[in-house]
């Protein structure tokens, strides 16, 4: 008896001696490792430097850290795209979004279904439904307005969030009962919310209602594979944030960037409130958490910092693709680790269905490809040989070699090829004394071009004929 006693007492002083957390059975029923769960954090025009794994200075964002520290930091992780749209089209089928026609922001209109992401693709929510995982969409869409577009419609089984391409943060602002009574672009900034397909009263933040759905929806799931696309609209403009986290503030005076430090704070709370949830549910290692933002900061715009990196948002330099990114999944991925080889959103899609088994007999080709074996180890080559982007009413391209840190700017203006490793700010163009790998890279992009298309509706900056016409119809 004294024996066991004596073991007892030794088991306990080792367990609490160990800094590890001694692996508990995990107490729900979801079918653990072989479903993981999949949350994606995007935030929405977030520079490149402001997160604290990215060195910020003036805005602590702990609970966002967490992801990076607690996983992998990818110092060159790009979006597909410098604008909101078509980065979310490209990120949520893990195609280039080019290949079906959403190279460019749609216009915000209920009424028309081609103005949004095409029936023809499949999301990432379609897809994990095949292999029985539930979903949610919250927060921004932006991948159409039409009711065939709806996030309902596009394989989530759950929506929380506004359709538009951006929103008022105070619920005093959500003055229209529907998105069918906007009568200009951006009067889809001032809808109530959407739960479902009902518009409720919210009384929240948007920021903070957001988070709070976030955390419901984890514990209504815990025993279910669930995949959640949290899509924060901030800290997109307009720059509207509340006292409690404009207080936390008080050392920054210009108050652009205070506003934008207090809605980036808010987000990083509501980080926060998840990965707590997760961890009291036991469900860390059943769960990846890729957090990024959707493109560049316009740093001019909102105060966003893309620290040394040139241009941003809307440019295809590296301000306005190179993007905060992160991963965590603990028990699986190492710890605090930093992965410098590019890669890109459109491989969050291919890293989902790996690591579900999900069947992709009967879909698409996808761009992207599994992270984790790259962020192990076992793959010591690089992702993407390649990474492309086009922006086409421009004519701007660039391309990004995976291996040599070449990377070929190109528009009207000028032809670029810049080496990353020593000039990340893009100020060296070496095209005239590498004139032969300029070629590669170009003779490369034209090779990839053949197989996108055109646009297939109309662009934004069309809005204000679009909704002359449209409310002339109305009013008829
Ligand atoms: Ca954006």
């Amino acid at each position: 008896m004294k024996y066991h006693i004596l073991i007892s007492f030794l088991i306990l002083l080792i367990g609490c001696n160990n800094k590890q957390p001694i692996a508990l059975p995990i107490d729900s029923d979801q079918e653990n490792t072989t479903k993981p769960n999949i949350i994606i954090i995007l935030t929405d025009d977030q520079g490149y430097a402001d997160v604290g794994f990215n060195g910020c200075k003036d805005i602590p964002t702990p609970n966002i850290d967490r992801i990076a520290n607690e996983g992998v930091k990818f110092t060159s992780g790009y979006v597909t795209y410098p604008v909101c749209g078509p980065s979310r089209a490209g990120l949520i089928t893990g195609r280039y979004q080019s290949r079906f026609g959403f190279g460019r922001n749609p216009i915000c209109d209920p009424d028309e279904p081609t103005f949004g992401l095409p029936l023809s693709e499949k999301t990432l929510a379609t897809v994990l439904k095949s292999n029985g995982y539930k979903s949610i969409a919250l927060g921004k869409w932006h991948l159409g307005t039409h009711e065939t577009l709806h996030p309902l419609k596009r394989g989530f089984d759950e929506f929380f969030g506004f359709l538009s391409g951006g929103h008022q943060y105070f619920p005093e602002l959500w003055t229209l009962n529907d998105i069918s009574e906007i009568r200009s672009q951006f009067d889809g900034y001032n809808t109530k919310l959407l739960k479902n397909n009902t518009r409720i009263e919210e009384k929240e933040y948007l920021t903070d209602a957001l988070s709070r759905e976030a955390v419901t929806y984890i514990q209504e799931n815990k025993d279910h594979p669930f995949f959640m696309y949290l899509a924060y609209n901030a800290p997109h403009t307009p720059m509207q944030a509340t006292k409690k986290y404009l207080d936390r503030f008080p050392n920054i005076k210009d108050s652009k960037r205070k506003t934008y430090a207090a809605m980036i704070s808010a987000v990083d709370d509501g980080v926060g409130t998840i990965l707590d949830e997760l961890h009291r549910l036991n469900l860390e290692e059943n769960t990846l958490i890729f957090f990024l933002s959707d493109n560049g900061g316009p740093e001019e715009h909102n105060a966003s910092d893309n620290g040394y990196l040139r241009g941003g948002k809307s440019d295809l330099f590296e301000g306005g693709i190179r993007v905060p990114f992160a991963l965590q999944w603990k028990g699986h991925i190492p710890s605090g680790i930093t992965y410098e080889k590019p890669i890109s959103s459109l491989d969050i899609f291919a890293t989902a269905v790996e690591v579900s088994n999900t069947d992709m007999t009967n879909n698409k080709k996808l761009d992207g490809v599994n992270l984790i074996p790259y962020v192990t180890h076992q793959k010591k080559d690089a992702p993407h040989d390649y990474l492309f982007w086009r922006k086409f009413d421009s004519q701007q391209y660039a391309v990004r070699d995976g291996n040599t840190h070449s990377k070929l700017i190109l528009s009207k203006k000028t032809k670029g090829l810049y080496h990353l490793n020593d000039d990340i700010g893009e100020q060296n163009n070496l095209r005239q004394q590498e004139l032969s790998e300029y070629e590669t890279l170009n003779n490369l992009r034209k090779e990839w071009e053949k197989e996108l298309i055109p646009p297939i509706f109309k662009p934004l900056k069309d809005h204000e004929q679009h909704f002359k016409n449209r409310n002339q119809k109305l009013n008829n």
